[in-house]
């Protein structure tokens, strides 16, 4: 039995232990049996903390035996990104310049789950800097998808999509700036959900655009996604921009029922650019959604063209301030053998980052430069601003959006890494959701040649209970979650 246990999923496990079929350290010991078998050939992790994991199984095990009120993620292992902080353990955030940082402290989602008493397994490959949609850009190694291997497996969370899809983790945190919780579980064929701005603290979770970065699940079905929604929304005096607004019981929304949803499909997203049987698998979604009850019509949201080109002003712009403290003195590697400290900084980051990360800290310097602000950082947020608008008004509507998540099912390793621009267009779904602050969730809704496709549901700032609700309406009368990938050990 231990065996099949990494294939299940949270509180399918949560049950068991409930019942004290099983332990959290049987749960433990076969997540790392999954990852002794397939890791070779996936690759999701930067690092794994086994040790560490199977302690805070112990202590999950004495506290459901105890008989005290435990919450359900009490001993079930998760993954984590690794541009979180953990205290004591690596965080890279892939990165070469990280490559042996270790943070003094949680970051405020991870100190949550240890609370919870569900024990971390490791930290999870990215881009560098959760820059990119396919962990090519790692400084370590590209994660492959458990669908096909010769397939990315999206990015920027690739390494937890990766994970969970091939039972290597039971669920994982992913992190979204412009898709990369979305764009990777479109492509693994899982549940992403990226909380709306504010939901989820983002203390202890290294900055990349800080107006647009929020921390979410990675999750085999919806439950888990509700799961630990409970376990990581809600306020925290350590972040800034979290907002006091209270925190309802997502299990609660569990219902299946589509009726009185008010869905709106946004043609923008389903027309040039979009894989054929993308667009098949979304419309046939949208039917399904009309039999359960739920009333669909078209909506146009015209400004959304303009979401990726002012993304890639306004997200650089943002990293190019926050990299700045990647010198060499505070924190992470520092250059040898430098005859100044100018040098030394210099050498410290030509040697440190990887080229995509230059390039977004040369765009974000140059659009910041006096002379440039207006023409290019203005302008972007003004853009965000009418992108915004479009949403208020199409939410005036509607309950919920639809598209497609990206607009095509996984691809190959290598296709898009010399055409930046190519690679920045998978996201042209997922970016605007950014740029309004707004709550999306993408969960599987069909399959490509053996590769899955994502359905993402947009809904307005707050609103992860209708977006829960409807996706779980929708895998209810749906099998596509059921499938995994055939994907054979050694
Ligand atoms: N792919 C996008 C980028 O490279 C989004 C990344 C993310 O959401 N972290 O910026």
């Amino acid at each position: 039995m231990t065996e099949e246990l990494f294939g299940k999923t949270a509180h399918e496990l949560s049950s068991l232990l409930k019942k004290r079929e099983i332990s959290s350290v049987e749960i433990v010991e076969s997540v790392y049996s999954r990852i002794g078998a397939v890791e070779d050939k996936i690759k999701a992790f930067v690092s794994i903390s086994r040790e560490q994991a199977l302690e805070a199984a112990r202590k999950a095990d004495a506290k459901l035996k105890s008989g005290e009120n435990t919450d359900p993620l009490c001993g079930i292992p998760v993954a984590i990104k690794d541009n979180m902080c953990t205290k004591g353990v690596t965080t890279t955030c892939s990165s070469k310049i990280l490559a042996n940082y270790l943070p003094p402290y949680d970051a405020t989602v991870v100190a949550k789950l240890k609370e919870l008493g569900a024990p971390s397994t490791g930290k999870t490959n990215l881009d560098e800097f959760a820059m990119g949609s396919s962990t090519e850009n790692s400084g370590f190694h590209t994660t492959r998808n458990p669908w096909n291997i010769e397939t990315v497996p999206g990015g920027s969370s690739g390494g937890s999509a990766a994970a969970v899809a091939s039972g290597e983790s039971i669920a994982a945190l992913g992190s979204d700036t412009g898709g990369s919780i979305r764009q990777p579980a479109s492509f693994c064929g899982v549940v992403g959900l990226k909380p709306t701005y504010g939901r989820v603290s983002r203390y202890g979770l290294v900055a990349f655009a800080s107006s647009l970065d929020q921390i979410g699940p990675i999750t085999k079905d919806v439950t888990d996604a509700a799961l630990l929604m409970n376990a990581i929304a809600g306020y925290d005096a350590k972040d800034s921009t979290s907002v006091n607004a209270p925190v309802p019981d997502y299990r609660n929304v569990l219902v299946g029922n589509a009726k009185r949803f008010r869905i709106g499909i946004i043609s923008d997203l389903m027309g040039k650019g979009i894989d054929e049987e993308v667009k098949i698998a979304v419309r046939d979604a949208a039917k399904q959604l009309e039999k359960l009850g739920a009333i669909v019509e078209e909506v146009s949201l015209p400004t959304l063209e303009y979401a990726v080109p002012a993304y890639y002003i306004i997200a650089p712009a943002e990293a190019s301030s926050n990299l700045a403290r990647y010198d060499g003195v505070k924190f992470g590697r520092r250059s040898k053998d430098a005859p100044d400290l100018i040098t030394m900084y210099y050498n410290t980051r030509r040697e440190g980052f990887g080229s995509e990360v230059k390039r977004r800290i040369m765009i974000g310097t140059y659009a910041l430069s006096a002379g440039y602000y207006d023409a290019y950082y203005l302008k972007a947020l003004k853009v965000r601003t009418l992108i915004k608008q479009d949403f208020e008004k199409a939410f005036t509507r509607f309950d919920v959006l639809i598209s497609p998540t990206a607009p095509s099912p996984a691809f190959r390793i290598g296709e898009k890494v010399s055409d930046p621009i190519a690679m920045y267009l998978s996201d042209i779904a997922t970016i605007p959701v950014n740029l309004a602050g707004l709550p999306a969730i993408s969960l599987p809704c069909g399959f490509s040649h053996g590769l899955p496709i994502g359905l993402q549901m947009i809904g307005e700032a707050f609103s992860e209970e209708k977006l829960l609700q409807l996706a779980y309406t929708y895998e209810q009368n749906t099998d596509w979650h059921k499938r995994k990938p055939e994907l054979k050990g050694g």
